[in-house]
């Protein structure tokens, strides 16, 4: 009888051709020590350099290897959420494959497990190798979806975690198009908790998330668990409409006791352009969750495969 998978890890791929040998020799290295029934599933996204080839060679060579492969770029949360669907371990891990995230604490998120934990994410305590921008926009943006979600979204946590069979099977069954991952597997609720690690630099390759992707990955955070954006349209209308109500009887008296303050073309067409300018933000904010209903509504596949490992249940 062959025994069970009992690890997965999920690696997401995007050409890191320069990556994968060493990913594959710190991971297998890792596993091995656990002792238990292991797979490496490389979800590869559309990779345009040899990253594809690189899996394949390694799969031929050691079975522990299964190939996902996109027949595009579909992004980096889509590709996860592929590995968690063919994942078919009792524990399910997700690293970055660019090794930010050292393999060997594996073996902590699994001892955390062993304890009964259902979710156990890796902290970043510290990060080295990215620059002031990145690690601006990343405080600002941890911070921001912090007060504006209604989920408990731990500070400075990213996919690095592990994730027990029944978590992954809840999250299985969430198919929203623009994903979260991490504020879903918050959102879920069961026993969570956190292990502290240093994320590393880059071992090989530049970051596959330029500054178009990040904003897109940030407003996916926003839209999927806060409705403030919506309500931000309201709070500035009754802002406007108030300083207008003050206004009135300001200028009314000001004409009476004969000043002639606020005249000109000026004034007016500063409050117009203020005016439209809120209500042209206002509706792009709308458009914003439109857009992402419509996605929703055409119930199109998250991903497309064109070679995947066949599940023996
Ligand atoms: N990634 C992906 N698809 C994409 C972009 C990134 O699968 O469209 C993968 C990438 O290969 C890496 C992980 O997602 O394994 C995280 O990406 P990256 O390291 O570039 O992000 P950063 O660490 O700079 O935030
Ligand atoms: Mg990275």
């Amino acid at each position: 009888m062959d025994k069970k998978i009992v690890y997965t890890v999920i690696a997401p791929i995007f050409n890191e051709v320069g990556n994968i040998p060493e990913l594959y020799r710190r991971v297998k290295e890792t596993m091995e020590k656990s002792g238990e029934k292991w797979e490496l599933l490389m979800v590869d996204d559309g990779s345009t350099d040899r990253s594809t080839d690189e899996i394949h060679r390694l799969a031929a060579q050691d079975e522990h290897i299964k190939p996902v492969i996109f027949a595009r770029n579909f992004g980096h949360q889509i590709a996860v959420t592929a590995g968690l669907d063919y994942a078919q371990g009792q524990a399910v891990v997700i690293i970055d494959a660019d090794l930010q995230d050292p393999p060997e604490l594996i073996l902590d998120l699994i001892s955390k497990w062993k304890e009964g934990y259902e979710v156990v994410y890796a902290q970043r305590s510290e990060r080295s190798g990215e620059s002031w921008f990145k690690l601006f926009t990343a405080s600002l943006f941890y911070r921001l979806i912090y007060r504006i979600t209604d989920v408990n979204i731990p500070m400075d946590t990213g996919d690095y975690r592990l994730l027990d069979r029944k978590v992954v099977d809840v999250m299985k069954g969430m198919r929203e198009r623009h994903r979260f991952l991490r504020g879903m597997s918050s959102w879920v609720g069961f026993k969570q908790t956190g292990v502290l690690y240093k994320r590393a630099a880059r071992f090989s390759g530049e970051t596959k998330y330029p500054f178009k992707k990040m904003v897109k990955f940030a407003s996916d955070a926003i839209t999927s668990f806060s409705y403030f954006p919506l309500q931000l349209a309201m709070y500035l209308g009754f802002l406007t409409a108030g300083i207008s109500i003050i206004a009135i009887p300001v200028v009314i008296v000001l004409r009476i006791v004969g000043l002639h303050a606020f005249l000109g073309q000026a004034t007016t067409l500063i409050a117009v352009l203020f005016l439209g300018g809120v209500q042209l933000i206002s509706l792009g904010i709308l458009g914003e969750y439109i857009g992402r209903l419509y996605d929703e509504a055409k119930g199109r596949p998250l991903y497309i495969v064109r070679e995947a490992p066949s599940i023996q249940k």
